[in-house]
This record gives C-alpha cells, structure tokens and sequence, in this order.
C-alpha cells in the first residue's frame, strides 16, 4: 500500500526528533525537510532526505500529504501554520496556552480555505495531558484536575539564569513538589498554586572570578521565574554539566481527583516520563500526521485540536485488529 508522504518544516529539536519518529513507522515516509535557513549548512542525519529552502514549500503541494511544523510557539508558528495550511495538511506542537483561541482562528480560517485539515497544539501539553485533563473532568464532574510538570528542564528558565552576572552555564529544572502530590493523590482536593506544586533546582557553572552569593541572590529573587518558588541553586563543574545535565528530559502528571456517590473518592491519574523532551513530542506529531491525512480524505476540513481526533486515527493498526487486541 501507498505511504503517506511527510515534510518537516523547521529543522530545530522537534524537526531532528521528527527524523526518527518517522523512520519508526512502517507507513510513512520523510519526503523532504524546509527551512528558512540555506538548506546547504543543515547537516541532516540521514543521506537520503533534501533539505529544501522554506520559499519553495509551495512546489511540493502534490508531493507531501502532510507537513510536520516543527517550529517555534513564540514567533515561528503563528506566521507558518496560517501560511502553510493554506497549502498542506499540518500538524503542529503549538503551546502558547493562552493565545490557543486566536491561533485556531487563523488557522481554521487558512485551512477551511485550503481545504486542508490542520491539527494544532499536539504533543504532550498540550496533546496527551489536555485529552486526560478531558476525560476526567467529562467522567468526575465533581471533582478537580491538578497538572504537575516534571522533572523537568524548562529552556527558558534556563536562558534566564545564563543571562545572570558571574554564570558561565546554568540548567534549571521544574520538579514537582512531592507533598503536593500526596495531597492531591489523597483525596484533599487542596488549594494549589504553580509556586505550591514545583520547585526550581538550578545547576550553574560560575565564571572563576564570581561573586556566587550575589549569583545566589539574583537567581532566587528574579521576578516572574524564580521569585514565588522554592528555588535552589547548586554550583557545579564544567564537567558535571556535560556529564550529568546534557539530556532533555520532562514529563508530568495530571492527576483528578473526584467523588461519586456516597462521597467514594475515586483518583484518576495520568503520568510521563520522558528521556527526550522532543523526541516524544515529535512521535506525537507523526502520530497525529496520519490523522491529518485521513480526516483529509473523509473531506474533514479545517483546524482541529486533539479533542477532535479519534484513538483510531493515530493509529498504525486497522481497526479490527485494535478490536481484537486493544479493546
Ligand atoms: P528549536 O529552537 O530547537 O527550533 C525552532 C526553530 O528554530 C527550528 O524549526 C529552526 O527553524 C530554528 N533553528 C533550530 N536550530 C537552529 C540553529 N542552530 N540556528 C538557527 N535556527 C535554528 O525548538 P524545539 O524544536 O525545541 O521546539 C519547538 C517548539 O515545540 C517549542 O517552541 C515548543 O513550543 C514546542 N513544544 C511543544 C511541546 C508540547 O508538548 N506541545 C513539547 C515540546 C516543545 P529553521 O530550520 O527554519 O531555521
């Protein structure tokens, strides 16, 4: 049988974890990565993908059945997704949280002209945990939904740190907050603040000559990122960085608590653990690229988000073996 054909757009963490991902899969195959930057200094993993320059996406329209953006939330996306759904079927990982609604908006509006299908804000959170904060709420409506992020390491309180006077390198991790846990777990159905939930541990290289109390000071009273949390910082060597800080984990927990009945209280709880924050994201992202595809063939056109997609459509099986061997 034919494979869907794939693009990526953008050739950042997610695009590279997006290579793989797909070479996972038995039915589809990468036609071809774009992006703004001369495709000649991308130094792409495999021999047999191009990397095409993003101003000639458009001649592939018959080429690829779906394109994986792959870009940024903050700048990238809002301009590529509206651009290139008027084209292509997309899936992208967009998690601006609170500007969702006009996103959608302009992309539904691009995709209904296109007659395209565009599935935005997949990946974990969004994706997974917005589909188990749902569920639970749909089935304990008496009830409340905590999300707890981590351990993880979160780029921009990272680049936050880096800027500090006196830091060489620095790592900051989210970890949630192990009594908060407990609390929710046990039914308590506690007031929580974000600060309440997780706390920031930093790992920083000092420059030799630093002054490491002001470094200390400056970190934990920042404002916005550091100034509400418990937040520790641990002063460490070069080599301990590149040892023991290189990787990208993350993950999470959404955790319902609710009542039925004769006040019976029933826990719902979703968990990830992940090595590699894109790596994951991106296998969400391909999963989700044959949902595009296939709700594009049903003439299903427009933006959806992840409340909109069957299980089955992610999935690689048919529907009578998942019948047989999932149900
Ligand atoms: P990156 O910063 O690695 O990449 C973003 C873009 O920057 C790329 O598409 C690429 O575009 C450009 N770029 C990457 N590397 C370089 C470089 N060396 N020099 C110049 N430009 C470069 O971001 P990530 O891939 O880590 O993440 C992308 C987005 O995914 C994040 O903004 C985040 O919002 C989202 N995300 C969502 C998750 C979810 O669960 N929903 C989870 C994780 C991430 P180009 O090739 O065109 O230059």
């Amino acid at each position: 049988t034919k494979k869907i054909k794939l693009g990526i757009v953008g050739y950042g963490n997610l695009g590279k974890g997006a290579v793989e991902a797909i070479n996972q899969t038995d039915d589809m195959e990468l036609v071809a990565i774009f992006t703004r930057r001369d495709p000649k200094d991308l130094h792409v993993s495999s021999d047999n993908v191009k990397a095409i320059h993003i101003s000639d996406a458009e001649k592939y329209k018959d080429e690829i059945d779906v394109m994986l953006l792959c870009g940024g939330s903050a700048t990238d996306l809002p301009e590529q997704t509206p651009e290139l759904a008027r084209m292509f079927n997309t899936v992208d990982s967009y998690d601006t949280h609170a500007k969702i609604p006009e996103f959608y908006a302009s992309v539904h509006q691009a995709a209904t002209k296109g007659n395209t299908t565009a599935i935005i804000s997949v990946g974990w959170d969004p994706g997974l945990f917005s589909i188990n904060r749902v569920m639970a709420d749909a089935i304990l409506p008496n009830g409340s939904t905590y999300t707890f992020w981590g351990k993880g390491l979160s780029q921009g309180h990272s680049d936050a740190i880096r800027r500090v006077n006196g830091v060489k390198y620095g790592v900051q991790y989210t970890i949630p907050t192990e009594a908060a846990i407990q609390r929710v777990r046990n039914g308590e159905n506690p007031e929580l603040s974000n600060a309440d939930k997780h706390k920031r541990v930093c790992y920083v290289v000092a420059e030799n000559d630093a002054n490491k109390e002001e470094i200390v000071e400056t970190i934990t009273t920042m404002p916005n990122y550091f100034a509400d949390y418990t937040t520790e910082v641990h002063f460490i060597t070069e080599e301990e960085l590149q040892r023991d800080h290189s990787k990208a984990p993350h993950g999470g927990f959404v955790i319902h608590s609710g009542n039925t009945g004769d006040n019976h209280n029933q826990i719902y709880e979703f968990s990830l653990k992940l090595d590699s924050n894109p790596e994951f994201t991106a296998s969400v992202l391909v999963a989700y690229a044959r949902a595009a595809y296939r709700l594009n063939k049903e003439n299903q056109y427009g933006a959806k988000t992840v409340y909109d997609i069957a299980p089955s459509y992610i999935s690689q099986r048919s529907n009578e073996e998942l019948r047989r061997d999932f149900l």
